[in-house]
């Protein structure tokens, strides 16, 4: 006989880990107890030494699905005499709070999904079955610790069943604080927009609304969503007139993964990444059978697919028997609705019905969005299934609050040694997102309790973060260059500390020469940069314009590379009354510099005819990669020599021109300029290698969105000797920047320190 002490560190808490220990202990006849506290999960094991031993080796293997262990410690401990069960001690409020976790959402399990298809179960159809493996969890939280008193489900009052389930420790559902059953926890209901309830089962009704070809509004875990049917044109052109949402992307919720795979081509990661428990938008190429309208994804050939997240999206979606229109609930780009007072006002005008219930949303998070790139599932939106959820650190250090960007913004909290990171909050310039943004930042204090040492913002003065930085008085403050930030971003990212060479490819970025970089070279780590290359400055004429003009950045390019003597350009015949005045703003008193890449995609979409004006961020962008055809043609790429070095666009923009006037498709003018893209970033990498002896490159910026360039530029810099780092937990858009703002904070602590 003996007994044993084990120390559990990872993520332990919050995902139905004591519960497993209690089952394992029993399973080998061990007594003792298990409990929480700021370090993770404890337990004593009392029994045989090989009984002991079986513990030790299974206790990380066959941890719950939800858990991550980091470590198991363990020591020997003087027996107790005469114990005779397995206790779990229950958490003292204080305990998790100093780690500050509120679990993110987590897709219904199988166990669950099976009851709720069992016509002789007590939980058949009901949607709201969860147990400790799945569930919400931020979505219903007030404050910590995690418990069912301080969570939207305080309302309904356990039933004798679902109580009896919550109190065994054997049970699935034992400590699931979500636990509820149809006597005890929240009903659907369907109704009108104004709120008059309709007759009948609300899923049953919702679906045959849906089948109609009516737009539903249906409330998920993290805001309203809105569905219709996905085959129906009109049903989705009705839906994109109402939003105001012209031709960004929707997307599909399906029933299966079966379903999900006659639409697009999943490969294993990608499969793996629909049916995990984080249920994230994937986006896949689709398939030519796919029976999906033209006006889903009018721009591109890959399809943004999901799999249900609650057993409430898993019966509507089987009921219906259809793919289903799954976007956000709200208007254009605003912040989606959660609160159930405003759906009339802010949905009424867009849905026919609205599937509801009587569970509040205590905090909104969007679905998040990924997809599968040269290997690798990469997120390119972190938000419901994966925040507010923490990146691991390489080390402790002092508190480091870092408020992000401003579109896609984030916040993240360096705290010992975890960087916490919120939701995706939205883009700041809208009120609502700005208003989540700051209860963003109040929640992390407040959650985690902890007072920051430095608050780190981006350098650019009109960034709302940057601003609100400088207003709220909350610790001494730090600006960050948005590509150093990005830099960090992708080293903390991949768990490397550096220093690497950065390939920081962007839409734009403040930077201290007060020009907006984008297309940027940077050696560096969390601690400092150079800037080794750069694209040549161009400008911008109109400003902002510009962004949403892609023709006014076509012309600026032109205006560099050829003077005033433009080419004939096709695409820009008919514009050109506007030439006088756009080349007049290509003035240094009229226009800002920019260094840009993603304005140079703009360029060449606009110098094609694929997009002279864009309705949402990205679009050329994303046109122009998917007119790419085979890769065939390379363009000349010209480094000049000086430090930091000039990457030449002219030789480019004339090679574009020439083949435009020689009557050569987009299709290979696109593919050109994704091969010169690439030829430009390991020519760049390989002189920064020269120059500084490193050879590890990090890809950050919203252009690493861009899968064709990703497929030729890995390959291409592993051919060249270069170890590459990517993102993994956090997306290479400003979605990341929060993370690298807080490793930077916290490299100029310890530098100081
Ligand atoms: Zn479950
Ligand atoms: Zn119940
Ligand atoms: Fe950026």
């Amino acid at each position: 006989m003996g007994r044993r002490r084990l120390r559990i560190a990872g993520t332990v808490q919050g995902v139905g880990f004591r519960p497993y220990l209690h089952r394992l202990a029993l399973s080998l006849s061990l007594t003792g107890t298990a409990g929480n506290d700021d370090e993770g999960v404890w337990c004593e094991i009392q029994g045989r030494r090989a009984d002991l031993d079986e513990f030790e080796a299974r206790v990380a293997v066959e941890a719950p699905p939800l858990a991550r262990v980091d470590s198991v410690l363990s020591a020997d401990v003087a027996a107790v005499e005469g114990e005779r069960d397995f206790l779990l001690a229950p958490s003292t409020p204080g305990s998790d709070t100093v780690t500050g976790t509120v679990p993110p959402d987590v897709a219904a399990c199988p166990a669950c999904l099976a009851e709720v298809a069992d016509p002789g179960g007590r939980r058949y159809r009901y949607a709201f079955t969860c147990c400790t493996d799945c569930g919400p969890r931020y979505t219903v939280v007030r404050s910590l610790p995690y418990d069912r008193e301080r969570t939207s489900m305080a309302a309904f009052e356990l039933c004798e069943a679902c109580e009896a389930e919550y109190r065994d420790p054997a049970d699935r559902r034992h400590h699931a604080q979500a636990v509820c059953c149809a006597d005890c926890g929240p009903a659907l209901s369907l109704e009108s927009v104004s709120g008059e309830p309709f007759a009948g089962d609300p899923i049953s009704e919702a679906a045959a609304l849906l089948r109609e070809g009516r737009i539903v509004a249906v409330k998920g875990l993290g805001g309203y969503q809105l569905a219709c049917r996905a085959d129906d044109s009109a049903a989705v052109a009705r839906l994109r007139r109402r939003k105001h949402r012209e031709e960004k992307p929707f997307a599909l919720l399906v029933a299966s993964i079966a379903a999900a795979s006659e639409l697009v081509q999943l490969d294993d990661l990608a499969e793996r990444a629909l049916t995990g428990p984080e249920a994230p938008i994937v986006l896949a190429p689709r398939r030519e059978s796919a029976a999906v309208a033209v006006e889903v994804a009018p721009d591109t050939r890959l399809l943004g697919v999901m799999l249900p997240a609650t057993p409430m999206h898993t019966l509507l979606a089987a009921e219906t028997g259809l793919t289903l229109v799954c976007t956000s609930g709200n208007r254009s780009d605003e912040p989606i609705v959660t609160d159930d007072a405003r759906v009339s006002d802010e949905l009424g005008d867009i849905a026919d019905a609205a599937l509801r219930h009587n569970r509040l949303i205590e905090r909104r998070a969007d679905d998040s969005v990924g997809h599968v790139v040269h290997g690798g599932f990469q997120l390119l939106r972190r938000a419901r299934g994966y925040a507010p959820g923490t990146v691991r650190l390489d080390r402790d250090g002092p508190a480091v609050l870092a408020v992000g960007a401003e579109l896609k913004s984030t916040v993240c909290l360096a705290l010992g040694a975890d960087a916490h990171m919120s939701v995706h909050l939205g883009d700041l310039e809208h009120p609502a997102a700005l208003g989540a943004f700051e209860t963003a930042v109040a929640d992390m204090l407040a959650l985690t309790r902890a007072t920051p040492e430095l608050l780190v913002h981006d350098l650019h003065p009109e960034y709302l973060s940057t601003k609100f930085a400088a207003s709220a008085d909350l610790a001494p403050r730090l600006g960050v260059q948005h590509h150093h930030a990005h830099l960090a971003s992708c080293l903390t990212d991949a768990g490397f500390r550096g220093p690497a060479i950065g390939v920081m490819f962007d839409g734009m970025g403040w930077g201290p020469d007060g020009t907006l970089w984008g297309g940027e070279i940077l050696v560096g780590d969390a601690g400092g940069y150079e800037r080794s290359a750069h694209l040549r400055p161009v400008h911008m004429p109109g400003g902002t314009a510009a962004i949403r003009q892609p023709w006014r950045m076509a012309l600026a390019h032109l205006h560099e590379a050829f003077g005033t003597d433009l080419p004939p350009i096709p695409a820009l015949s008919g514009r050109e009354a506007d030439v006088v005045q756009v080349l007049d703003q290509c003035r240094p008193s009229q226009s800002i510099l920019t260094t840009s890449m993603g304005r140079l995609f703009d360029t060449v979409a606009a110098l094609c005819g694929i997009a002279g004006t864009t309705t949402y961020e990205g679009q050329a962008a994303i046109r122009l990669e998917q007119a790419a055809g085979p890769d065939v043609r390379r363009y000349p790429v010209e480094i000049s020599a000086n430090t930091p070095t000039v990457i030449e666009f002219s030789p480019l923009v004339e090679a574009v021109t020439a083949d435009l006037l020689a009557g050569r498709q987009p299709s290979v003018i696109s593919s050109a300029l994704h091969r010169w893209v690439a030829d430009v970033a390991v020519a760049s990498a390989q002189h920064a290698r020269e120059m500084s002896g490193l050879a590890t490159v990090a890809l950050s910026g919203g252009v690493f969105q861009n899968r064709r360039l990703m497929q030729l530029l890995v390959p291409d810099l592993e051919q060249a000797g270069f170890e590459v780092l990517r993102h993994r937990q956090v997306p290479p858009n400003d979605g990341g920047i929060a993370l690298g703002q807080a490793a930077v904070g916290r490299a100029t602590l310890s530098g100081r320190g």
